[in-house]
């Protein structure tokens, strides 16, 4: 197994200045394996459903190459359900429910053939949940990469620091990194948020691009500017999973192919905000995913010589 994901597959109900959709197919799992998907077809997702949830969007992620015997369904329960509200700015939010349903309940079991993963992705989820898919894998993974949200800060966070401590690469948002650390500037927010053991971190500020931290260096990368942005849900974990995708389609974890990795992330990022849900990034071409790349290096390629 390439890349294993573990996080929420989940229903969705999303207001934004343009719409509003009733529960739609969601969940930080769904939206990383898919954008992963893109660049790995060796994969395999673990978390938990209802049997609310719909056999033809479990089609949908096997049709993207990803293997779903990890994919718990409980028989006469809900799916986690989650619903926000953007500000008109589209960069900020407001969570209007969060309901655990299956998730309160749920013990991770990572099947057999899961185990040997090179990349580990333990999306947005409860941190002891993470912990106890992590600690199902014999062997460390390459790279563990580990997403979360305000959510798990507010109310989880002493595990959560644990969790910090024992993986690779953390990717959270610019107001995570302040409420993690307590700093404002983003600067010291990331020299603290290291010392909690991490080699990596990564600050996401939505429209205006993602910060690469480790203890010596520093890359940015912008996010493209798109002239319609639809529906941000799921920017976050699309970035991630193109992210850590691209890292298992090249296995070289050196800074230098991060840099690269984390502008396939924004790519897959600018895909999923371009429609609702996950509509825009089902069934992309190759082309589609290269073009969009080109864009990104166009957009920040300029020549300056210094006499
Ligand atoms: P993002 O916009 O990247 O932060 O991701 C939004 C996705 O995360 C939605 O599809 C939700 O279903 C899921 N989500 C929202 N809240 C949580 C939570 N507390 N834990 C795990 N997943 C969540």
């Amino acid at each position: 197994m390439s890349l294993l994901t573990v996080g929420t597959v989940a229903f969705d109900a999303i207001e934004t200045p343009f719409g509003k959709t009733d529960k739609i197919i969601g969940g930080a799992a769904t939206y990383a394996s898919l954008a992963a998907s893109y660049f790995t077809k060796n994969l395999g997702l673990v978390s938990v459903v209802g049997d609310d949830f719909p056999d033809e969007s479990i089609k949908m992620l096997n049709n993207h190459g990803i293997d779903t015997e990890g994919l718990e369904i409980r028989q006469g329960e809900k799916s986690f359900f989650w619903s926000g509200r953007y500000h008109n700015d589209m960069n900020t939010r407001d969570t209007l429910a969060t309901e655990l349903n299956v998730l309160e309940t749920f013990n991770p079991v990572v099947p057999e053939k899961f185990k040997a993963c090179d990349f580990l992705m333990l999306g947005n989820l409860s941190p002891e949940i993470q912990m106890a898919a992590m600690g199902q894998i014999p062997e460390r993974p390459k790279l563990v990469v580990l997403d979360t949200m305000n959510f798990w800060m507010d109310i989880a966070l002493e595990d959560l620091k644990k969790a910090i401590a024992k993986v690779d690469v953390l990717t959270i948002n610019d107001m995570e990194a302040r409420q993690l650390s307590g700093e404002y500037s983003l600067v010291k927010a990331a020299q603290k948020i290291l010392d909690m053991g991490l080699k990596y971190l990564i600050i996401k500020k939505g429209e205006h691009g993602a910060l690469l931290f480790d203890n010596k260096s520093v890359f940015f990368a912008p996010a493209l500017p798109l002239e319609d942005v639809f529906d941000p849900t799921g920017a976050g974990d699309s970035f991630a999973g193109g992210f850590i995708g691209y890292l298992a389609k090249t296995q070289d974890i050196s800074f230098d192919n991060m840099k690269r990795a984390i502008i396939f992330g924004s790519a897959m990022a600018s895909f999923c905000v371009e429609k609702f849900g996950m509509e825009r990034l089902i069934g992309l071409s190759q082309d589609e995913v290269d073009e969009r790349v080109q864009d990104f290096i166009d957009l920040v390629q300029f020549d300056i010589s210094l006499v």
